[in-house]
């Protein structure tokens, strides 16, 4: 461990685990509002995913649990480290190991100190992990505890946007929804259909690809009072890095510069708004 410790340092651009510097930064804070810490190869570079994070401007990080260990992960993470809050769910492709004694762990974290939201919760249709009757009693599940405890939910979707548009339209019954459709790739029609329930959107890496032109124009349509940036570290490695792991929560300012032009604001605007919004939804991080 100490070995391949000191090689990174010496050879930072060979190592598996270096990590790549974004090509600018956002002196007035941007919040990455989906980031999993806890997946490989983050924890073994917590340190300096977090001061890398620090540099780029970024003075806060969701980090989203997948599963009842990762999601205690976390809330321990948030607990020590000022600007990481902590998501606690379990992810559509994990759903079906979930035990008794793991959702009991869940609905007890989200009385825990630094936990701001319940996710990351949704359906999955690309993996197909788990059974589908599974993925929705799991993600109805999620949607009462958030009205339960008052938490955000971070709603993940992959190949059943319109399904999944379903399934919180019909827990809402007319009431307004609080979470956000993280990294989020559909279709227009169900993003609108998300803002009217109440809920934001959240872009990560994949709008900044050159062959994303189609989420980009989507991206163009959603209020400015309802847009999150996101890097969904360790994946989804933004351009002009892209291709480079691990992604990390400082590479979110490739994201944020790419929604800014999408709309013609400058970066701090948009750091501004993106910000504001993320506060508004899980409360205030801490100034940086
Ligand atoms: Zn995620």
């Amino acid at each position: 461990m100490a070995e391949s410790t000191s090689r990174a340092q010496d050879h930072p651009q060979r190592s598996p685990c270096s990590l790549a510097e974004p090509k600018i930064q956002v002196p007035t804070g941007v919040i990455d509002t989906h980031a999993h810490l806890t997946s490989d190869p983050l924890p073994e570079r917590l340190e300096d995913v977090l001061d890398a994070a620090r540099r780029a401007g970024v003075r806060g990080i969701l980090s989203v649990g997948i599963d009842a260990t990762t999601s205690l992960h976390c809330v321990q993470l948030a607990q020590r480290y000022a600007m990481v809050r902590a998501a606690v769910g379990i992810h559509p492709n994990d759903c079906c190991r979930a035990t008794d004694s793991d959702w009991d762990t869940i609905e007890r974290l989200t009385g825990s100190a630094g936990v701001v939201a319940v996710g990351e919760t949704g359906l999955d249709r690309y993996w197909d992990d788990c059974p589908w009757d599974i993925q929705v009693e799991s993600f109805r599940r999620h949607i009462d505890l958030s009205s339960r405890t008052g938490l955000p939910l971070v709603i993940h979707t992959r190949d059943c946007a319109e399904e999944t548009l379903e399934v919180l339209a019909s827990a809402a019954a007319g009431d307004r929804l609080y979470g956000v459709m993280h990294s989020y790739t559909g279709p227009w029609e169900v993003a609108a259909g998300c803002l009217e329930l109440g809920l934001y959107i959240g872009f990560a890496g994949m709008l900044t690809f050159k062959n994303a032109a189609t989420l980009r124009e989507v991206a163009r349509q959603v209020p400015l009072d309802r847009v999150l940036v996101e890097t969904d570290a360790p994946y989804l490695t933004p351009h002009p890095l892209r291709g480079q792991r691990p992604n990390h929560p400082a590479l979110v300012v490739h994201t944020l510069a790419c929604l800014a032009d999408i709309h013609g604001l400058s970066i701090e605007e948009m750091a501004a708004r993106t910000t504001h919004n993320a506060e508004a939804l899980f409360g205030s991080w801490p100034p940086s």
